[in-house]
């Protein structure tokens, strides 16, 4: 079982843990502590280092199955229980909790304006995309939405977490359109982590995200595209802050 530092603090980029299991001639590892986001949920894999036995090996692709975050290597080998540093992609990592703080801003505005929700996403460190459903705007609506969030970028809210007993949700959020979010987490799930954009949003998501939005960046949307039955995609990238 894999310990997810990122859960907790998601700006940690390097840390030392042991390996708990290897296969494949140790070119397989799962960490005891891992800082690696697996892919999943419309962001790509994590990628960096480890260091082992006075040597470096890299960390292509991070998979999560069941309980254990599994670690693909270049080259073997690294036996369980070897003593690792390892080490994140920082410059990939970052870009990708930017991009998907973006998105939680996003989904807020579509949502409170537009009543569009969220209906797909896949992020990239240079540029995203995001369906929306019902939603068919006009040159004015993208511009009011780039401008808007631009706002709360320059605004500088803050990003919080925190993990709540499930029947405590109604309460925290009040939003009836954003209670529905949270309806929709499996109900095997009785602790339900919230990410809240302080006096724009509350999400149900277990995610990597900035501490502020001023680390976001401005929004430039790239382009939209009709993907039918009411769906709108937006792609779109960020500028540096
Ligand atoms: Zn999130």
């Amino acid at each position: 079982m894999t310990e997810l530092l990122y859960f907790d603090d998601c700006y940690i980029k390097e840390w030392t843990t042991t390996v708990e299991k290897a296969k494949k001639k140790g070119k397989q590892v799962v960490l005891q502590k891992s800082a690696f986001y697996p892919e999943g949920g419309g962001q790509p894999t994590d990628k960096g280092y480890l260091y082992a036995n006075g040597k470096k090996f890299r960390v292509h692709r991070v998979e999560k199955r069941g309980k254990d975050v599994w670690h693909y290597l270049d080259r073997g080998r690294v036996d369980e229980g070897t003593e690792v540093k390892a080490e994140l992609d920082w410059d990939r990592r970052y870009k990708h909790m930017r991009m998907h703080s973006a998105q939680h801003l996003l989904s807020a505005i579509l949502l409170d304006h537009y009543d569009a929700a969220t209906a797909g996403n896949q992020i990239h460190t240079e540029y995203s995309r995001m369906d929306f459903n019902p939603f068919d705007p006009t040159e004015e609506d993208l511009e009011f939405i780039e401008e808007k969030f631009n706002e709360l970028v320059d605004d500088g809210r803050e990003l919080k977490k925190y993990i709540v007993d499930r029947e405590r949700v109604p309460e925290l959020v009040e939003d009836p359109k954003r209670l529905r979010l949270f309806k929709r987490v499996p109900d095997f799930v009785k602790r339900i982590r919230i990410v809240e954009i302080v006096g724009v949003d509350k999400d149900p998501c277990a995610g990597t995200h900035v501490k502020n939005t001023n680390e976001i960046g401005h929004l430039h949307i790239r382009d939209t595209e009709n993907k039918g039955k009411n769906i709108t995609r937006l792609v779109f990238d960020l500028y540096e802050p």
